[in-house]
């Protein structure tokens, strides 16, 4: 083995020298891992705070609660990073989506509760989900079977949880939650109605006004729930029309 300073000679003297350059490549090792560790992170962060940028915009909710000071949404809007310019956003329902299959996702909300929102301004950005109302703490529920494909923490959304769809092609965004069901995991199979969280206003949903920011949107590919287009949910919770009652515990 090649000794790392030539000339040193083995005895006390070459001994501490190994381990003097043993522990200076321990600390270099360090500092590079670090360094690529957080290089890595900022660009993830980059990336995935881009799109959630552009799934959950927050700001008004219907003047149930507490009025909402302008000033703070005016920072909350400032808070998210500028999301891509989208094409044309699909306002009917597609084809292959099973607007049966979906039920309102909030444990005790009624259908004539629901308003359209998919279009409304929200800041810069167009809003494309909706916000149902509901005191904090209340079930949210899976609108539809299928797994979980993600639970993610972002500054907009703040506990977010994202469901596939049985055949993973459209996935169903839950954002603002107060905390997730004790025991739920990625990749776990829900059934609808299954409590998934709890309606809260983490992120940047004003904490007067607690509510659950749903949308639906058609995955880009199949399985990867981080790219994908939002339909406008209204129309199909509207249809659908299923009420669970508060409290209810799932199936
Ligand atoms: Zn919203």
């Amino acid at each position: 083995m090649p000794t790392p300073f030539p000339g040193v000679s083995e005895g006390p003297g070459g001994w501490a020298a190994r381990r003097y350059t043993r522990s200076v490549r321990f600390v270099l090792g360090l500092v590079v891992g670090l360094v690529f560790g957080a290089i890595s992170m900022f660009f993830l962060m980059q990336s995935r705070s881009a799109r959630s940028a552009v799934a959950d915009v927050e700001v008004a909710e219907p003047p149930t609660t507490a009025p909402i000071d302008p000033a703070q949404l005016e920072a909350e809007e400032s808070i998210a990073a500028e999301p891509a310019v989208r094409s044309t956003p699909a306002l009917n329902e597609p084809a292959n989506l099973d607007a049966g299959a979906v039920i309102i996702p909030v444990a005790g909300a009624r259908r004539e509760d629901l308003r359209p929102m998919f279009d409304e301004l929200r800041g810069s950005r167009r809003h494309r989900a909706i916000d149902i109302g509901a005191p904090r703490g209340t079930p949210v529920l899976a609108a539809i079977d299928g797994s979980v494909g993600k639970l993610f923490l972002s500054r907009p959304g703040g506990i977010t949880i994202y469901q596939y769809d049985p055949g993973r092609t459209w996935i169903y965004y839950y954002a603002h939650l107060d905390a997730y069901a004790p025991g739920l995991v990625e990749g776990q199979q829900l059934r609808r109605g299954d409590v998934i969280g709890y309606v809260g206003s983490t992120g940047n949903a004003p904490p007067g006004a607690p509510h659950l920011h749903f949308s639906i949107e058609k995955l880009a590919e199949p399985g990867k729930w981080w790219k994908s287009e939002p339909v406008d949910p209204y129309p199909i919770l509207k249809e659908r029309g299923v009420t669970i009652a508060r409290g209810a515990s799932g199936e």
